[in-house]
């Protein structure tokens, strides 16, 4: 059989690849601890789990929903956003439900690369920007974020041939992989660079409320101008624990939300109900849940950068999101010293190369994982020696 040429461009999904390594060592015995993946181990808060036990009673939840959303979720987005940033969203123009954020990000390649096109994208970043737009034949143009810049790209630096080519700018603040943040100079910096090369910005935040030390980070819609230029994904997945129930949402400017409506109600029918009928409660019931979440994390945090720099890797102590970024270190390469910590620990991280170039000579670790496994890490890692 032939598959088409954009199914064997694709490199293997980062994670397929990382769960195969640890269904190995497990399989040869070792209590493996995973910092691998990015997904909330604290269980959805009771109170949204019950808002969804009752709606999935009702059997007009049973049925299709529309593909953009219950006008109540529209509404409920909205007032959430104009709660947390002061921000003002048309409920029906300016506001989009999706199937989980990854579903809109992935889609809306489509509203604005054509074969030949360009896309502005991070280097390192989540993988989905890059493989959307080669989805839809485009290309991708790297944005090296690195530690000098403070992981901002340089807007400036991009060449004038790759500018007239490019069709959409990403950007993602808090940031996953390196746990950056961006304030509201940048974004606004993002904006006019936006405005003056006619290049429709996607901002990708679903970590806006997962911050420490009282940091509170800052929607890119919240700068002057960003809703005459870009769109914003956000999700319900990291803030409520809630990966599991795939539901997010794009808001911001209406023709990139329009475009990317007509997308979907082509290729999917929306969200089961009673998970949006969950997700109103979560916008708007008790918010107690998220700072509780955030002390579990903050406290994992606290107990690993330490034990991370005693051995020699550079870690900084992140402001926000769910990840240590961890320069290796010298003589060590991403996949040389995650397969010495496997090797030597029973520790997975993933190797900074898996989300591009400029991730080489770096290791994610999600703190995602329960307090005795994390534990249990700090023990081995106590164990090893600091250096090679
Ligand atoms: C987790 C994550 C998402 C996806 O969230 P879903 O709403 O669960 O699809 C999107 N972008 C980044 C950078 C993420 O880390």
């Amino acid at each position: 059989m032939r598959l088409a040429k954009r199914i064997e461009k694709l490199p293997p999904y980062l994670f397929v690849e990382i769960n195969k390594k640890i269904a190995a060592k497990r399989a040869a015995g070792v209590d493996v601890v995973s910092f691998a993946i990015g997904d909330p181990d604290l269980p959805t808060p009771k109170h949204i789990l019950d808002a969804m036990w009752k709606a999935a009673q009702v059997p007009a939840n049973h049925r299709y929903p529309e593909s953009d959303g219950l006008p109540e979720f529209r509404k409920a987005i909205a007032e959430w956003y104009q709660k947390r940033f002061g921000v003002t969203l048309d409920p029906d123009k300016e506001v989009l439900p999706l199937i989980g954020s990854k579903e809109g990000i992935g889609h809306i390649a489509l509203c604005f690369i054509d074969p030949g096109d360009i896309a502005l994208v991070p280097d390192p970043a989540y993988p989905v920007y890059a493989i959307g737009t080669m989805f839809a034949g485009g290309e991708s143009h790297y944005l090296p974020l690195t530690a000098e810049n403070g992981f901002l790209p340089d807007l400036d630096a991009i060449p004038q041939n790759v500018l007239k080519k490019a069709k959409v700018l990403w950007l993602n603040y808090p940031n996953n992989p390196t746990g950056a943040v961006a304030d509201l100079k940048f974004f606004e910096k993002a904006v006019a660079f936006a405005k003056k090369h006619d290049i429709p910005i996607c901002h990708d935040g679903p970590y806006t409320e997962i911050a420490y030390d009282g940091y509170k980070p800052v929607s890119f819609l919240q700068a002057k101008g960003a809703m005459d230029v870009g769109i914003e994904f956000h999700s319900l997945s990291k803030s409520y624990n809630m990966t599991g129930w795939r539901v997010g949402m794009a808001v911001g400017n209406a023709q990139m939300i329009n475009a990317l409506m007509r997308v979907k109600s082509n290729l999917d029918s929306g969200i089961p109900q009673s998970i949006q009928q969950m997700a109103i409660d979560a916008l708007r019931g008790p918010q107690g849940c998220i700072a509780d979440n955030v002390k579990v994390y903050q406290r994992r945090r606290d107990k690993l950068v330490p034990a991370l720099n005693r051995l020699g890797l550079k870690v900084l102590s992140p402001k926000a999101a769910l990840y240590l970024w961890a320069r290796v270190p010298e003589g060590h390469t991403s996949a040389s010293y995650a397969a010495k910590l496997i090797d030597e620990a029973g520790i997975v991280v993933t190797p900074g190369r898996g989300y591009g170039e400029h991730g080489e000579g770096y290791i994610r670790l999600s703190i995602t994982l329960p307090d005795d496994r994390v534990d249990e890490a700090l023990k081995r890692l106590q164990a090893l020696k600091p250096g090679k």
